[in-house]
């Protein structure tokens, strides 16, 4: 039986960074879904957000927790700042580039929810794309594709593997230790602008085996991004670009956003998202990104995935305005995990990434801090792991898996979709979250595949979590 070092789910830069972190001679294994690319990581357009300097620490970490509204882990958030620029220096020095102003000095940008420019950027707006080209350029250990983790060996409290399906067949891999690095919850509802491959399935299992989901009720949606193209995955409009100058207005011009917040377009996401939502519903208008403030050579330059994404979608911009609406963006909750990303209550067991919940991002993610969360958190992992001797005796599981898929699945899916963003999404009724509770229920209860119930499960954790917080906090916005 061929025993791994560390089983890693997920090729986003959580998993990648990860196996990077071990030596090389260890024997690690990274599986992924579909393609490499097929993660939230390649489409990252904004950048990473870094404190500048050494001064400039304390304040990035004061943007978080305001941002955070007060719910943050303050250890978790100190963490992440304080190793954050260690984790970038560290990318830099290992070979990689990010973009540089006309002075050939890091260009920082700035985003919502900070207080200055400690953004960095690789290619623009692609920075998600070149870190994941760079991470998997990097990458010495064995990746297994197109394969989907359905299972976790679990025995006891001890975790021996995972259970994978693979052209057709299963098949049990086993390792001394797994870390879950298998991002979000996209496409649980209708309108997201994650990958396909994200569908919260890892989150179900782990609540399935006794582990425990901490702050579902905290989903973020993104202000602006463009939803009529066809597939889920909907077209996004990066935050930098209101940071650097572009308008959020309706039909008649008029920049309504000031009348919620006097910070306007450079309010935190949950204010801005909010807003327009509740604007269009108020006066039935529709709402669009103006960009009119850009030069176009300089915006074909500094943004040329969405100049070349919204060409093709029939946009000239910046001349053109882009319809927008919020839609699913980023789960705050996750797995819930210690500050070296281990799972309570589990041996060998970790999750790092967006699938993880350390308290980081509390109530709200400041921009451009998740890729930072994977850099750095999935780096404790590993020296957590490389610390000590694993509690450890080999065990042989069946490979026998259920059914994952039945007939029928896909119409409950679509209407749990529908059900999440309609009644889970950014503005949230008591009455709503009941009714939908109680749809789950009864899909749960109905004679369905695997990956639809643990789908079912992570969505009854938000829908609880949602019902469970009476006020309104953070991403969190409920009617009363
Ligand atoms: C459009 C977009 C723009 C963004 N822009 C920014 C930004 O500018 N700055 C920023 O900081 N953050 C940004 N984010 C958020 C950030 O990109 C993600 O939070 C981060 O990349 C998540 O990384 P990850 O490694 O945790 O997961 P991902 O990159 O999503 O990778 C998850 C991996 O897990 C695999 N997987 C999932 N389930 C299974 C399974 N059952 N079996 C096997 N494999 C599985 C997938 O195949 C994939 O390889 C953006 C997100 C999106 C969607």
């Amino acid at each position: 039986m061929k025993m791994y070092d560390a089983i890693i789910i997920g090729a986003g830069i959580a998993g990648l960074n990860a196996a990077a972190k071990f030596p090389k001679d260890k024997n690690v294994l990274i599986i992924c879904k579909e393609n490499s690319w097929d993660c939230s990581t390649f489409y990252a357009q904004g950048g990473i957000a870094v404190p500048y300097d050494q001064e400039d620490i304390q304040a990035h970490i004061d943007d978080t927790i305001n941002v955070g509204s007060g719910l943050c882990d303050k250890e978790a958030v100190e963490i992440l700042c304080r190793d954050g620029r260690i984790a970038v220096d560290d990318l830099i020095n290992r070979g990689f580039e990010f973009d540089k102003g006309e002075d050939g000095k890091l260009h920082y940008t700035k985003e919502a929810g900070h207080s200055r420019a400690r953004i960095l950027h690789a290619g623009g707006d692609a920075s998600g794309r070149h870190m994941h080209h760079f991470l998997m350029r990097e990458n010495d250990h064995l990746l297994l594709y197109n394969s989907t983790v359905t299972d976790l060996l679990i025995e006891g409290s001890i975790c021996h593997g995972v259970r994978v399906y693979h052209k057709d067949t299963f098949r049990n891999y086993y390792a001394k230790t797994t870390i879950i690095a298998s991002g979000g919850v996209g496409s649980i509802y209708k309108f997201h602008t994650n990958a396909r491959a994200i569908s919260g399935e890892m989150q179900g299992l782990v609540l399935e085996k006794g582990g425990t989901l901490r702050d579902m009720e905290m989903m973020q949606f993104h202000p602006t991004v463009f939803i009529h193209n066809k597939g889920a995955r909907k077209q996004l409009l990066t935050e930098a670009l209101r940071g650097e100058g572009a308008r959020i207005v309706d039909e008649n011009e008029k920049r309504f956003l000031f009348e919620y917040d006097k910070r306007g377009p450079l309010s935190p996401r949950n204010i801005v998202s909010s807003s327009i939502f509740d604007w269009k519903k108020k006066t039935g208008l529709q709402v669009f990104l103006n960009l009119k403030n850009f030069e176009k050579a300089f915006f074909k330059k500094r943004f040329p995935t969405i100049y070349f994404n919204m060409k093709d979608l029939g946009f000239n911009l910046p001349e053109d305005e882009v319809p927008i609406s919020p839609a699913f963006h980023y789960a705050m909750g996750g797995i819930e995990t210690d500050l070296n990303g281990k799972i309570p209550n589990f041996k060998n067991l970790y999750a790092v990434g967006e699938v993880a919940c350390t308290g980081v991002h509390g109530g709200n993610r400041l921009a451009s801090n998740s890729l930072l969360e994977g850099l750095v958190f999935s780096k404790r992992a590993v020296e957590d792991i490389l610390s000590h001797e694993l509690d450890f005796e080999s065990r042989v599981f069946s490979q026998e898996e259920e059914v994952l898929v039945k007939d029928g699945d896909k119409e409950l899916k679509d209407e749990l979709r529908e059900l999440m963003w309609e009644n889970a999404g950014i503005v949230r009724e008591a009455s709503k979250l009941e009714s939908t509770l109680e749809r789950i229920e009864r899909m749960l209860h109905s004679d369905i595949g695997k990956l639809l119930r643990l789908r079912l499960k992570t969505s009854r954790e938000i829908v609880k979590s949602a019902i469970y917080r009476k006020e309104s906090l953070g991403a969190h916005y409920i009617l009363n």
